[in-house]
């Protein structure tokens, strides 16, 4: 197996040190591995990634980049039940879109059945492994607890030859589902669980997405993943906190498989085994079990659902990958479960789209403005500003006439204290246009209020009055006879609760949704431009927010407008309020 780097470098932010990568400098100055770093990360092809997954893959391509090493892409598909090509498929498109490469090392468990099978055998013949006939409920009830040592399986004894006998008959499908297992002979009385006799093989006669209906027996992860790791020449291996106990299970294996001669060739050393915490956030399940509830419960439209966490409803929602890569870096690597805030991700976000997504004008609540002293059935085309972060993004015009629309909440015909925006008898400033003045509305049968009226100052064109004469408020408009008109999502966290799997006893974490996580907008007044925007372009819509032309749904033409994130963290101000 070559060394050479196969990813090149897409890492913007340096990763903080963290206590993974002190080890990984230790073994490189100890020569433990002659300085190679060989790292994968190997997901179960049994849903799509989210944003924990995120954590790991920066994490694990990271520090191959740093080391000129290399990071494989190992599906762990030992649970054909579960697993399917779709989801393979969406996790090379996330781990892509995140900016990193797996070159040619990419690698499925199920390339080395035939070798665990192999290894398997070689166990059973020294009389570390044998055939066992309990059911898995069975199996489970006889393994004891942390206090109480198992009970050994009436067939712990079986000789080698009938284990060997047996072995071949269950590969060769003579036995029905369930009715036998492989099990190591380690200890029934250790105080680690995953060391008593633990399950190598179950029966199932189950189609595997790669490799059809050749087996009838698959072997349990823990039997795959550190042998997987090993014959890869993988150097460290990095998993999450809940693997700690399985590490003495796999040294196990791979010490017994070495000392019966059964080590992979060309890999003088074994993987080492580092255990970091999971990433846990607010108001978010990361779990793919119940992100697959979510889904198959029609609770959200799919996986990629803007509201999901994971990396495809990111990708939809707007978010760039930058600023996932530099949330995940930023979170750090330590051995402590903790739970980060949502809103971190969001400023993440902010931070990057802020440098680089044009602003536009867009009226979401539209009410109709009219300018009873501008001439009818004329335009004019006004200068507006496309970033003023990036002055390289230049300007464009929008056009301007009598009737506009502007947002419902910045007329109030009888203000509150403080309030800046436009009411009867007050100046204020439309961006990028001219000062305006309330002059009088027009309401329906019903008292509600169907126009503004106003009249415009024709020397303030462009925003600034010569006089010197200053407004409080700016407020934002689109031209009623120019307007696209388009649908807006505006999306919130999915759970109404920080923590949605606190539920009292008997309920569901689904109880926690939030009913109000998605609202739709049909007829949203937007600068005329945007009819034109191509899927998945992103703009700020000036005092509103960041949005994204919805990949899936829009159609051209008739872009629908995704909101990413607000300008502000609404929620953190709500907090505060309480
Ligand atoms: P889940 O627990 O959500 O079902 P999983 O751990 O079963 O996920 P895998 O496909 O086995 O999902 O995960 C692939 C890799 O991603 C593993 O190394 C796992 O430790 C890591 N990983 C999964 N969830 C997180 C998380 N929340 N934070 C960091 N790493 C994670
Ligand atoms: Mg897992």
């Amino acid at each position: 197996m070559s060394n050479a780097p196969s990813n090149p470098a897409p890492t913007p932010t340096p990763a903080p040190g963290d206590f993974i990568r002190e080890i990984v400098a230790q073994d490189n100055t100890d020569g433990k591995y002659a300085g190679r770093v060989i790292t994968r990360f190997p997901p179960e092809p049994n849903g799509y990634l989210h944003i924990g997954h995120a954590k790991s893959i920066c994490l694990n391509f990271g520090l191959a980049l740093e080391n000129n090493g290399r990071c494989h892409l190992r599906f762990d598909d030992t649970n054909p039940a579960k697993e399917d090509q779709e989801y393979v498929d969406s996790i090379m498109a996330d781990v892509r879109w995140l900016g990193f490469n797996w070159g040619k090392h990419l690698y499925y468990a199920s390339d080395y059945f035939q070798q665990l099978y192999d290894w398997a055998v070689l166990l059973t013949k020294s009389g570390l492994a044998y055939v066992c006939d309990l059911s898995a409920d069975q199996i489970s009830r006889m393994r004891g607890s942390l206090t109480q040592p198992g009970a050994p399986s009436p067939y712990r004894d079986r000789p080698v030859d009938e284990n060997l006998d047996l072995l071949n008959r269950m590969r060769n499908g003579e036995f029905s589902d369930g009715s036998r297992t492989l099990r190591a002979k380690i200890d029934m009385a250790s105080p680690n669980l995953n060391l008593r006799d633990p399950v190598m093989y179950r029966i199932a006669h189950a189609e595997h997405h790669r490799t059809g209906s050749k087996w009838c027996i698959y072997p349990m992860y823990d039997w795959a993943h550190g042998q997987s790791d090993w014959i890869e020449g993988v150097t460290h291996s990095i998993c999450t906190l809940e693997f700690e106990n399985h590490r003495p299970l796999y040294n196990w294996f791979i010490d017994n498989i070495a000392k019966l001669g059964g080590a992979p060739q060309n890999i003088p050393y074994q993987p080492n085994q580092t255990e970091f915490a999971r990433l846990n956030l607010t108001y978010t399940v990361l779990s793919k079990r119940k992100l697959l509830e979510l889904v198959k419960g029609g609770h959200v439209s799919g996986w990629d659902d803007p509201r999901m966490p994971t990396l495809s409803g990111f990708r939809r929602r707007g978010y760039t990958p930058e600023s996932i890569g530099h949330f995940a870096r930023s979170v750090g690597v330590t051995k402590f479960d903790s739970v980060i805030d949502i809103s971190r991700l969001e400023n993440a976000l902010r931070d990057d789209l802020n440098k680089r997504a044009p602003r536009r004008m867009g009226v979401l609540n539209p009410l109709k403005l009219v300018i009873d002293n501008y001439p009818d059935g004329q335009s004019e085309d006004l200068d507006a500003v496309n970033n003023p972060e990036d002055p390289s993004a230049g300007t464009r015009k929008i056009p301007f006439s009598k009737v506009l629309y502007i947002e419902q909440d910045d007329f109030r015909e009888v203000p509150p204290p403080k309030y800046h925006r436009l009411t009867p008898g007050q100046e204020v400033r439309l961006r990028y246009a001219f000062f305006v003045r309330c002059t009088s509305v027009s309401k329906d049968e019903n008292g509600v209020i169907t126009e503004v009226h106003c009249t415009y100052d024709p020397a303030t064109r462009g925003g600034d009055s010569p006089d010197g004469r200053k407004v409080k408020g700016t407020i934002h408009w689109v031209s009623a006879d120019h307007a696209a008109e388009a649908e807006v999502r505006l999306y919130d966290h999915l759970f109404k609760q920080e923590d949605p799997n606190d539920v009292p006893d008997g309920q569901s974490y689904l109880t926690n949704l939030n009913p109000n996580s998605l609202v739709v907008i049909s007829n949203a007044k937007l600068e005329p431009s945007l009819k034109e925007a191509a899927n998945g372009e992103r703009y700020q819509f000036e005092r509103h927010g960041y949005f994204c032309v919805d990949m899936r749904d829009s159609k051209p033409g008739k872009p629908i407008f995704n909101r990413t994130v607000s300008l502000k963290d609404t929620w953190s101000k709500l907090e505060k309020k309480k």
